[in-house]
């Protein structure tokens, strides 16, 4: 009894932490308002990280409800071919996070529940510039979980001058701003691996290929990383800097166990191994059927064994289950990249001359002319970079300082741009130039626009209506006004519109009106805070101040209680309240008439 006591007193002298804070929180907001908390972020850090399972848990953070179709159609919208590699890389993805998903969830109590699954990591074969690293990075972006990407030469098997396989995982911590379980979910990209098979002695001689294989072994199946080098003051330092950050006390390791690893190269040697094999199998009955077959389509041949010849150890293979190959990309492939809306070698040159207040056009066929120098260049979709830098810079230098605001990219200008920079010095305001522009630039949004008709489907269930020309046409002012992507203009828009909707409800809400904007009305908002450059929230608030007086005072006029909102309402707000009452008076009057 006495013992009870002690312990009573003791824990009323010394409160735990949680009662103090409460104590403390208390008399606070009774010495400063109900408003006023106390809290302590340093001194009590949060829970332990969340359970996978639990709600709020990590998969409250990764943006995974989807299916394989859906994240093919949206990879779609940004990636020109490798159909094949698209579908492949979107299931194996999908199923390696409902996987996750799905054994973070239940807990059978079995404790060898999941053990032995092979993870879906993925070897991507592809020469340089064919859309190997951007897909992978657009499907992490859309998740939402981190991304690393490290290069398998500057690996070692103990971690040298490069840094080595850990340090990918310990960057993937840092991608996912310090959330550790996240980057348990995250995605590493190892380029170059085929340097790193034992019979191709790229490395240089002191470094074991093989043993930079084993190095990769582990973390490709599972292990627990340790997050601070040890012996290394900056990661001792990153760790304090973590803990004040986040106040979550330090966990001290990650598990590799749900990481993804995409490994990919170029495998210029392979389809030699592919056709050796293959002729192997085929002597005694035709001698070497497949000496036609181009390269390309060696790969789709590829076994494991062919792997291994090529110089990787079989463990190594085995955890790389999922093989993808990445066609080459001809000068037509490149045409349609310069076409899609969302490519971002286009965009990021014109928001670089819209800084300038220049506006920046192509014609059809000088961004085929950009093709095909790019084509000739052997290196993917990057030499597209370089050609349209080229034929641009001197139009960079030169334009910021003269008084012309729109330039067309024409074949003559890239052909030779110094030629026409002087012609156009020379004449700015020529008629047939202008002419030129305006073609182009009216081509160029009707284009634009087919393309936002296109993507219709994946918006549908948002944009609660019909994609109407209206709508359309706010989407690509959204595109060309902020230079992004076709798929964030389209957030943005359907965010916009979503605010209108809010709106709508809490005018509901507040003041028991019930108020809907047509679509006339909707695009009115937008557009109207777009061309005042104030957010949408702004413009309803205003719009709100002489709205919400006049409705209540026409519901007690007219005993309506329900507004369908026209155009006029949001533009003129005051000559709208004005017809609504005229409306009124006129009706009574030929009743009581
Ligand atoms: P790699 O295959 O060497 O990993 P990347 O994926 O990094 O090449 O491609 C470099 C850039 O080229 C990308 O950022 C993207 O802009 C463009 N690109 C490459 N392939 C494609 C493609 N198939 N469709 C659209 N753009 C592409």
């Amino acid at each position: 009894m006495n013992s009870d006591i002690k312990n009573e007193e003791t824990k009323r002298g010394c409160p735990d932490q949680k009662e103090m804070e409460r104590e403390l929180s208390d008399y606070i907001s009774k010495k400063y308002g109900e408003k006023t908390r106390f809290v302590t972020p340093l001194l009590n850090p949060q829970q332990e990280l969340d359970g996978d399972g639990e709600e709020g848990g990590v998969w409250s953070r990764i943006n995974f409800d989807m299916n394989p179709e859906e994240l093919v159609a949206y990879l779609d919208q940004y990636i020109i071919c490798q159909d094949e590699a698209k579908a492949v890389l979107a299931t194996k993805i999908c199923t390696h996070f409902n996987r996750a998903k799905y054994l973070s969830k239940r807990q059978t109590g079995d404790p060898a529940d999941g053990v032995g699954l092979i993870k879906n990591n993925v070897l991507m074969i592809g020469p340089t510039g064919v859309g190997k690293t951007y897909m992978v990075k657009l499907i992490a972006a859309k998740l939402g979980v981190p991304f690393v990407k490290g290069d398998a030469t500057k690996f070692s098997e103990t971690g040298y001058v490069g840094g080595d396989v850990e340090d990918l995982i310990r960057d993937l911590v840092h991608e996912a701003g310090d959330d550790i379980e996240l980057a348990q979910y995250g995605i590493v990209y190892v380029d170059e691996i085929d340097k790193i098979a034992s019979s191709h002695n790229l490395v240089g001689p002191d470094v074991s290929r093989t043993g930079v294989q084993r190095a990769l072994l582990k973390p490709m199946e599972e292990t627990e990383v340790d997050l601070k080098v040890p012996h290394d003051p900056i990661s001792q330092i990153q760790a304090i800097e973590r803990y004040r950050k986040t106040g979550k006390r330090e966990r001290q390791t990650v598990n590799t166990r749900h990481i993804l690893f995409i490994m990919s190269g170029a495998f210029g040697d392979l389809p030699e191994i592919i056709k050796r094999r293959l002729n192997r199998k085929s002597m005694g009955f035709t001698s070497d059927v497949r000496a036609d077959l181009a390269d390309q389509a060696y790969f789709q041949e590829l076994t494991a064994q062919d792997l291994v010849e090529y110089g990787f150890e079989n463990e190594f293979v085995g955890r790389i289950p999922v093989q993808v190959v990445l066609e080459e990309l001809t000068a037509e492939d490149l045409y349609h990249i310069l076409r899609n809306p969302n490519n971002p070698v286009i965009i990021s040159k014109k928001r670089d001359f819209a800084a300038y207040g220049i506006e920046l056009h192509f014609e059809d066929a000088a961004l085929k002319d950009l093709a095909d120098r790019a084509a000739r260049l052997k290196t993917g979709a990057r030499a597209l970079v370089s050609v349209v830098e080229k034929a641009l810079m001197p139009f960079e230098k030169h334009l910021p300082s003269t008084d012309i605001k729109r330039l067309l990219v024409t074949s003559e200008l890239v052909a030779d741009p110094k030629a026409v920079l002087a012609q156009l010095l020379g004449d700015p305001e020529n008629p047939r130039l202008q002419e030129r522009l305006d073609e182009a630039a009216k081509d160029e949004r009707m284009d634009l626009l087919k393309m936002v008709a296109k993507r219709e489907p994946l918006y549908r269930g948002r944009l609660r209506g019909p994609l109407t020309p209206a709508r359309m046409d706010l989407i690509a002012d959204e595109y060309y006004r902020v230079g992004m992507t076709l798929g964030a203009a389209f957030e943005m828009v359907l965010g916009r519109l979503a605010e209108v909707h809010e709106f709508e409800e809490n005018f509901y809400q507040r003041y028991s009106l019930k108020i809907s904007f047509t679509e006339a009305a909707e695009v009115a908002i937008l557009a109207g805070a777009a061309a005042e450059g104030v957010a949408v929230a702004t413009f309803l608030q205003r719009l709100s101040q002489v709205l919400e007086p006049g409705l209540r005072l026409a519901r007690d006029r007219t005993g309506r209680e329900e507004f369908v909102l026209p155009e006029k309402a949001a533009l003129d707000t005051d000559a709208y309240l004005r017809e609504v009452f005229q409306e009124h008076f006129q009706s009574t009057l030929s009743r009581e008439l």
